[in-house]
């Protein structure tokens, strides 16, 4: 059998999909499978690179140009007994565009389908969606490129009419903390608004709370598996780009030390909203913790940061599926779930 591992990508979070790529590929099991290299540039070119039998010993394998692999037409990757594993995040890879053309060219592929990934994807629907069924989440006002371009003084004013500062000002649709900044004043939430809008069309402004960061890693299909929760333990003032991948100023916890009926609500609150989503396959399901204890859930990142240091794969080593097991367990869902389409 064959795996098609589609990495890099059109989108802000193309490097970390390369980390992603790289780490899996040394965990592929290649006594059951060959591996091929499909790499989508920056600009959304897709090259076809080798056909692994072994795992790459250095990360160049993955850096496909023009002069060392094949011009392919997008999505021309039809292959008989063969599943996808998109190894992308960010908007065209994690956001339902990817798995739409999977779907159309009838290829099994790893991860959750077209809705929930949009769905996920987009920070004012996932709102939306789960407000409707009660899970809790911080207060929030959408801004939509219109409405800022007509009237800012109007927004300034229905923000501040909700919420109060900080404030947290996000793209709807992004990853890795790219375009989110903390607005402590007026002045500040102009700035943010504008720089979020550089990334997407539709901007959400968060109510910022001061509280901890804790994590769960949801896993299967119609049998939905949860872990333990994780905390990202962080001395700086959020968790973004920087801390994430440069400064490694956060430390992973895990278990999280919380109450074990906190440990439960986040669990439940985490499975619940996978389904609403209607998520399969896989999903790190982000919450807030409060000092009086409140839960609020912040996002599902549909498919989460996956080299060996990163939250999910570590939370499920915790619960005793290593990280091997774990990319053949989202294989193995990813058949199934083709299989029970056909
Ligand atoms: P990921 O890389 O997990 O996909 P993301 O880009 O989707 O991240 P968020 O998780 O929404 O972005 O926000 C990034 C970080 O900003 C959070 O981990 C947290 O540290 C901080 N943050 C976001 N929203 C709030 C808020 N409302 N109050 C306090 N801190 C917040
Ligand atoms: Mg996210
Ligand atoms: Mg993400
Ligand atoms: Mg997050």
């Amino acid at each position: 059998m064959k795996i098609v591992a589609l990495y890099g990508g059109k989108s802000a979070e193309h490097e970390i999909s390369i980390l992603s790529a790289y780490s899996m590929l040394q965990a592929f099991y290649y006594e059951y499978y060959q591996v091929q290299l499909v790499y989508i540039t920056k600009e959304g070119t897709w090259l076809k690179g080798p056909l692994l039998t072994e795992a790459p010993t250095a990360e160049e394998v993955l850096h496909l140009t023009e002069e060392t692999a094949t011009k392919i037409k997008v999505g021309d990757i039809v292959e008989e007994d063969a599943v996808v594993f998109p190894i992308l995040h960010g908007p065209n890879g994690e956001d339902g565009t990817i798995q739409g053309l999977l779907e159309t060219i009838n290829m099994p592929y790893v991860g959750t389908g077209v809705l929930s990934s949009a769905c996920a994807m987009d920070k004012i629907m996932t709102k939306h969606v789960l407000q409707q069924i009660g899970i809790p989440q911080v207060p929030y006002v959408a801004v939509a490129k219109g409405e800022w371009k007509d009237d800012q003084e109007g927004v300034f004013d229905y923000c501040e009419g909700s919420l109060v500062y900080p404030m947290f000002i996000k793209p709807a649709n992004m990853g890795s903390s790219v375009g989110i900044s903390k607005a402590e004043t007026r002045e500040e939430l102009q700035k943010a608004i504008d720089l979020a809008f550089q990334y997407d069309r539709r901007v959400i402004v968060e109510q910022g709370i001061d509280a901890r960061e804790i994590e769960v890693g949801v896993l299967g299909n119609d049998e939905v598996r949860t872990t333990v929760p994780g905390e990202i333990v962080k001395d700086v003032a959020f968790y973004d780009y920087e801390s994430k991948y440069i400064d490694n100023q956060v430390t992973l916890q895990i278990p999280a030390d919380i109450p074990e009926e906190i440990q439960d609500k986040a669990r439940e609150l985490a499975k619940k909203s996978y389904i609403a989503l209607d998520c399969s396959g896989l999903s790190r399901c982000d919450f807030f913790l409060t000092n009086n204890n409140e839960l609020f859930l912040n996002e599902l990142n549909t498919m989460p940061g996956f080299t060996p240091f990163s939250m999910y794969p570590l939370l499920w080593k915790e619960m005793g599926l290593k990280y091997g097991d774990l990319i053949e367990e989202l294989i193995q869902l990813a058949l199934m779930r083709h299989k029970e389409k056909q």
